[in-house]
């Protein structure tokens, strides 16, 4: 791990995830690539450290609130000061509201909003003392009132609920900690599937710009590709 201020990305073992990590870390970052299997992580960020890209992988199922306390404490234990958090890990279990199972209604919320709000609660805090913070909700326009609230099942509700939090949370924390939800578009991806018009690394730029944001840069807002949208 490392003791300079760095990035950590959940989910950031495959897709957007992976892609986001590598723009981070091209850009010039201390990434922490953030995955449930470690040993998935632990393969892409070698191979990106292959590169002198500096990466390191930290171990964290965002759906299980035990092992996102255990990757604070892992945090806390290195010194490591996280100042840019993206909350990319995502599930999207099909089925409909009526019909799907319990526990994909439990895991959903868990992976898409709990375990979010319990990294930001871990890590603001410590961004708000130190003057300086940014976090990235990788939201979705199925998460969008003004779009239909699409998407199978308790996607597109989970996606609402995190575009909530991003509301609240802004109006919680100072100024100095930014936080924007933002929607990839459709993305070529496991979840995204094969016929999806975008790539990773296209979904990954605004990512890094909410990542990025200067002091006077917005809080509290939903954008996809750069530019604002409606909730
Ligand atoms: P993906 O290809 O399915 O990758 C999902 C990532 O999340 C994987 O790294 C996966 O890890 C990780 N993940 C799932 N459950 C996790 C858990 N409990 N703890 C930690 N990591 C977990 O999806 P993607 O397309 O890259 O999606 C990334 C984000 O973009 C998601 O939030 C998704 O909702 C959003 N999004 C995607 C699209 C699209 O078109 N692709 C559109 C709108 C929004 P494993 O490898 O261990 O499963």
């Amino acid at each position: 791990m490392t003791a300079k201020p760095c990035v950590l990305v959940t989910g950031g073992n495959r897709g957007i995830g992976l892609a986001i990590v590598e723009r981070f870390a091209r850009e010039g970052h201390s990434v922490l690539l953030a995955a449930r299997d470690e040993a998935a992580g632990e393969a892409e960020a070698a191979r990106l450290r292959d590169q002198s890209l500096d990466v390191r992988t930290l171990r964290l199922d965002v759906g299980c609130a035990a092992s996102v306390d255990g990757a604070l404490a892992d945090l806390d234990r290195a010194g490591a000061e996280v100042s840019v958090l993206v909350n990319n890990a995502g599930i999207l279990p099909d089925g409909t509201l009526l019909d799907m199972p319990w526990a994909d209604v439990e895991a959903s919320f868990a992976v898409n909003v709990l375990g979010p709000l319990r990294l930001v609660r871990g890590l603001a805090p410590r961004m708000a003392a130190r003057g300086y913070g940014r976090i990235v909700n990788v939201s979705s326009g199925w998460g969008s009132f003004a779009e239909g609230l699409g998407g199978p099942g308790a996607y597109g509700v989970t996606k609402a609920a995190l575009n909530a939090l991003t509301v609240r949370l802004a109006n919680e924390l100072p100024g100095s900690v930014k936080v924007n939800a933002m929607c990839p578009g459709w993305v070529r991806t496991r979840m995204g599937g094969s016929g999806a018009p975008r790539t990773p690394e296209e979904a990954a730029d605004t990512a890094y710009w909410l990542g990025t944001l200067p002091a006077d840069g917005p809080s509290g807002q939903f954008f996809r590709d750069r530019r604002a949208i409606a909730w």
